[in-house]
């Protein structure tokens, strides 16, 4: 089954510009993929249609067997829950845990607290942080701070996980070990689609590698 098709689609912002051109391509559920191309070549947009962020302005996304087009305005929180997102700058809140951050997405769904902190803990154990739970953020490594950032997108489970430039401010060998940690969660079913322009680090993982240009799919679709 497919986890996400985009059939033709087209995006282009209000001032005129064409982010995204006749963009053809699926990813099969279980898949693990990367999305590359230089600045400016449409990746974060991609990611924020799957997202709902923004609307395309041609074509059609489908997110498993619901295209987003006709997605009834009332499901787009719950659109949004089924999909986790890792962000480059992880954008973690410095004014609480490390607990509290995972927490947060599960919070916001009303989750029951007991419930909510059996998974938060369980989430932070993947990421092998789980000792580091009651420190405020601010004192961790930017390699920790990316891990408790990859806790809080795959807390709530989701079935497909998307990461915009998630090891842009990292060493290599940091960056390998977030890329472990994704090809983890594959193994275990989760959909993976990696934006990145690391293309010495995407050579290494050897996996499937949509390539952007001037926002046309030019390979790998
Ligand atoms: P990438 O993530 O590959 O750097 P983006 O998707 O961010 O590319 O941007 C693609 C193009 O769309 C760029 O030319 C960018 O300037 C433009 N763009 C992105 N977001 C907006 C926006 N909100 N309004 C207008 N233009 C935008
Ligand atoms: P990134 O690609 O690093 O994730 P963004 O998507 O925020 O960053 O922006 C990518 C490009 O899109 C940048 O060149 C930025 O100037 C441009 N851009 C973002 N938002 C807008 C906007 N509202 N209007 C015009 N250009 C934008």
């Amino acid at each position: 089954m497919a986890e996400i098709r985009f059939t033709n689609v087209g995006k282009r912002y209000a001032e005129g510009h064409d982010a995204l051109i006749g963009v053809d391509f699926t990813l099969e559920s279980g898949e693990m993929a990367f999305l590359t191309g230089h600045s400016g070549a449409g990746k974060s947009t991609l990611l924020k249609l799957i997202m709902l962020m923004e609307r395309p302005s041609r074509g059609q996304v489908w997110v498993g067997d619901q295209e987003l087009n006709v997605l009834p305005r009332h499901q787009i929180a719950w659109h949004r829950r089924r999909i986790g997102v890792v962000f480059q700058n992880h954008q973690l809140l410095f004014d609480r845990s490390v607990f509290d951050n995972v927490a947060l997405p599960l919070q916001i769904a009303g989750y029951d607290p007991q419930d909510a902190a059996r998974r938060v803990r369980a989430a932070l154990d993947k990421v092998g942080l789980l000792m580091r739970e009651k420190q405020n953020p601010i004192t961790l490594s930017s390699g920790e701070q990316q891990r408790v950032g990859i806790a809080r997108a795959i807390v709530h489970k989701p079935k497909l996980l998307l990461a915009d430039e998630p090891t842009g401010n990292l060493d290599p060998q940091l960056s390998e070990d977030v890329m472990r940690l994704f090809e983890q969660f594959n193994r275990i079913g989760t959909t993976v689609l990696i934006a990145s322009h690391d293309l010495s680090l995407i050579n290494r993982m050897q996996r499937r590698t949509l390539v952007l240009r001037g926002g046309r799919l030019v390979s790998g679709g």
